[in-house]
């Protein structure tokens, strides 16, 4: 399996518009942060975890020219806002399977109301296939994908387990049974916004001490502010064995 991130940056990505923040200017490719996605390979198959903003331009730079389907997290803008670019897999493929819970989709509906039309269809709309995810395991290319529910603030947030790879964004805290299914892990991807405190999301001493519980073999930090810092800086102070994910980083598992 092959993981690539196509987004490490937290809603705003970095850099800020208008901001003058050092890591703002930096001129490092790896402080340069689109919104939070990743493709997931396998076999012949590609997902991809979110669809936000920047959609477009991460499958372009992924040289992604087919897609088996789209597992969303939560409706947050930054993780939904690039639905009307699979236009062009839409007329390619045909309808583009999504998966989510089932407020999610009645967001996703309100939003793109044209997508989800049945009647006086738009030509040029794309369609997609719905897939209601409840908190029990769904096959998608042949494996069984575990969904770990966790909580953004006061919203439900679905994290995703793939054989030993998880991925997990936007939680601020996870019960305790979910954190059972994260056991054995090969690579665990967790968010970890900053270094301090945040209502909605975990910040990097929150997001260790999870990956000192749960213990996987490698884990990778993402949904990443400017104010975490520069990405060598931030790396060099972390335990041997977690890394600071960036854009294009593609890992194998
Ligand atoms: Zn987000
Ligand atoms: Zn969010």
């Amino acid at each position: 399996m092959k993981v690539t991130f196509l987004g490490t940056g937290t809603s705003q990505g970095i850099p800020v518009i208008g901001s003058t923040h050092p890591v703002c200017l930096s001129t490092n490719p790896k402080d340069k942060r689109l919104r939070v996605s990743v493709l997931i390979e396998w076999h012949d198959y590609t997902y991809v975890i979110d669809c936000g903003p920047d959609f477009r331009q991460q499958m372009l730079r992924a040289n992604c020219n087919r897609i088996d389907g789209i597992l969303f997290t939560h409706e947050h803008a930054d993780h939904t806002a690039g639905l009307d670019d699979i236009r062009p897999y839409f007329f390619r493929q045909g309808d583009i399977p999504i998966y989510a819970h089932k407020r999610v989709l009645g967001e996703l509906e309100r939003r793109f109301d044209y997508i989800f039309e049945t009647e006086n269809k738009y030509p040029g709309a794309p369609s997609v296939q719905k897939n209601i995810i409840t908190n029990e395991p769904f096959d998608v290319g042949g494996i069984s994908v575990i969904p770990i529910s966790g909580m953004h603030y006061n919203l439900q947030v679905f994290g995703f387990r793939f054989h030993n790879f998880a991925y997990l964004t936007d939680m601020k805290t996870i019960a305790e049974e979910e954190m059972e299914k994260l056991k054995n892990l090969d690579v665990l991807v967790i968010n970890a916004l900053r270094e301090s405190e945040h209502p909605s999301h975990l910040n990097l001493e929150q997001a260790l001490d999870i990956i000192n519980i749960l213990k996987p073999k490698r884990a990778y930090l993402t949904h990443i502010s400017h104010l975490l810092g520069f990405h060598d800086d931030v790396q060099q102070k972390l335990p041997e064995n977690v890394f600071l994910a960036y854009d294009t980083l593609n890992i194998t598992i």
